[in-house]
């Protein structure tokens, strides 16, 4: 007999499956919605040209051994990276109450940072409020960490929009000093951001309530295309005096999915505070990780701290965030062309890599084993997964389910 006989098997997770069920599907008009990786008109993942170059750049540099980084990660990348998001010229970076520990991607440096949280944070039993809805492993990882997740409301099904007052009326109404997760752009799955007006309105019951912000931003530069404007919100909760944890990877906008570069960037009242914090993070990390891997922090670094490949960088990430605008606009023509019941304005409305369609779930079935398009129960499709050969038969196929 096992000594395991009584585990129970968990559930497959639903993108991964979805990618599985995709590649084992023969039929030749297929089309993968499902995960938010980019790809090119061809359909194919991109190397972007910048790490292509910081690649070369590494494999013939001698001086690079394969040496264990220190337990916080490679300094010049999370100093890099504190900058990126903050800005060159950010107060809080001068005065010395920024700190960072690079993790394993955006998922690791929420994990890191909802770590941290269950252990030092001062209110006993706080919740963790994310969006409702948000990318799946929000609740995974707080409530693997122990800490109780609620929902505010986030996404209005009547305008595709965003339910302002819903959210702030639920920052209004939690217990104060409870936890706020937030999407500083191109919110994962509904592609709805806050307007800085906005942003304005929900920082005043933040402030007004002593809620902790968390920040996850795992899609800087890919929204707007403008590095700058995609912190903008995160800029502005800084010079207002939040403390924050932020979260952000690298994935998504250096293509580097695998090599898991994550940073996880703390902005403190004090450098002293700021020093505490990185000690216990580090203590934390020593006993998960060790020490993060080296390879992806190394080119990210390369980029950020090179203004020519920096620039380069940037037109990389033009070039995707344009194609996937572009798509939103093809898919909208189409639509309109084929006189589609219902609205579809949210569709050039939202911004990032994901649109949240208002498919239903039984006619994302339908999607499915009809016409082979594959994306999440939920209506989210990744833009990225459209191209000029693909979008008029999503288009005729979305036209079909809907009537
Ligand atoms: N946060 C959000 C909202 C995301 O969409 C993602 C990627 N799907 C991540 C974090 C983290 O991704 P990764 O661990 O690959 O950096």
């Amino acid at each position: 007999a096992s000594v395991f006989e009584n585990v129970a098997a968990a559930p497959a997770d639903v993108i991964f499956a979805l990618t599985a069920d995709y590649q084992a599907d023969p039929n030749t008009s297929k089309v993968n919605l499902g995960v938010g990786a980019y790809r090119t008109e061809e359909g194919k993942p991109w190397v972007l040209p910048v790490v292509h170059k910081a690649d070369k750049i590494l494999v013939d540099d001698e001086y690079l051994d394969h040496e264990y980084l220190p337990i916080l990660g490679l300094k010049k990348f999370r100093d890099a990276s504190a900058k990126l998001v903050l800005g060159a010229d950010s107060n809080a970076i001068a005065e010395g109450r920024v700190g960072s520990a690079q993790c394993i991607s955006g998922t690791g440096a929420v994990y890191t940072g909802a770590h941290f949280l269950s252990k030092h944070y001062p209110f006993k039993g706080a919740a963790c409020y994310i969006s409702k809805p948000t990318w799946a492993n929000h609740r995974a990882i707080f409530e693997g960490v122990g800490i109780p997740v609620l929902e505010y409301p986030y996404w209005d099904p009547a305008t595709k929009g965003l339910d302002l007052k819903g959210m702030l009326g639920a920052m209004e109404n939690a217990p104060s000093g409870s936890i706020f997760l937030l999407h500083p752009c191109a919110h994962n799955p509904t592609g709805v951001d806050p307007t800085l007006e906005q942003w304005k309105q929900i920082a005043d019951v933040m402030e007004a309530k002593g809620h902790f912000t968390f920040f996850d931003t795992a899609y800087q530069g890919f929204a707007s295309g403008s590095l700058d404007k995609d912190a903008a919100s995160i800029r502005y909760f800084v010079e207002r005096g939040f403390e924050m944890f932020i979260a952000q990877s690298f994935s998504k906008n250096f293509g580097l999915y695998s090599e898991r570069a994550g940073n996880l960037t703390v902005v403190a009242r004090t450098p002293e505070i700021k020093n505490t914090i990185e000690s216990q993070i580090a203590k934390a990390q020593r006993a998960v990780i060790s020490n993060p891997p080296a390879y992806g922090s190394r080119v990210v670094s390369l980029v950020l701290n090179d203004e020519k490949l920096y620039g380069e960088w940037t037109e990389n990430l033009a070039t995707m965030a344009n194609r996937i605008i572009a798509m939103r606009q093809a898919l909208f023509d189409e639509l309109k062309k084929l006189g589609t019941p219902g609205t579809w304005n949210h569709i050039v409305d939202q911004i990032g890599m994901f649109s949240f369609t208002g498919l239903t779930t039984p006619q994302v079935k339908v999607l499915k084993e009809k016409y082979h398009v594959y994306l999440t129960d939920n209506g989210r499709i990744s833009m990225a997964g459209l191209n000029t050969k693909n979008v008029e038969y999503f288009a005729q196929a979305v036209d079909d389910v809907v009537r």
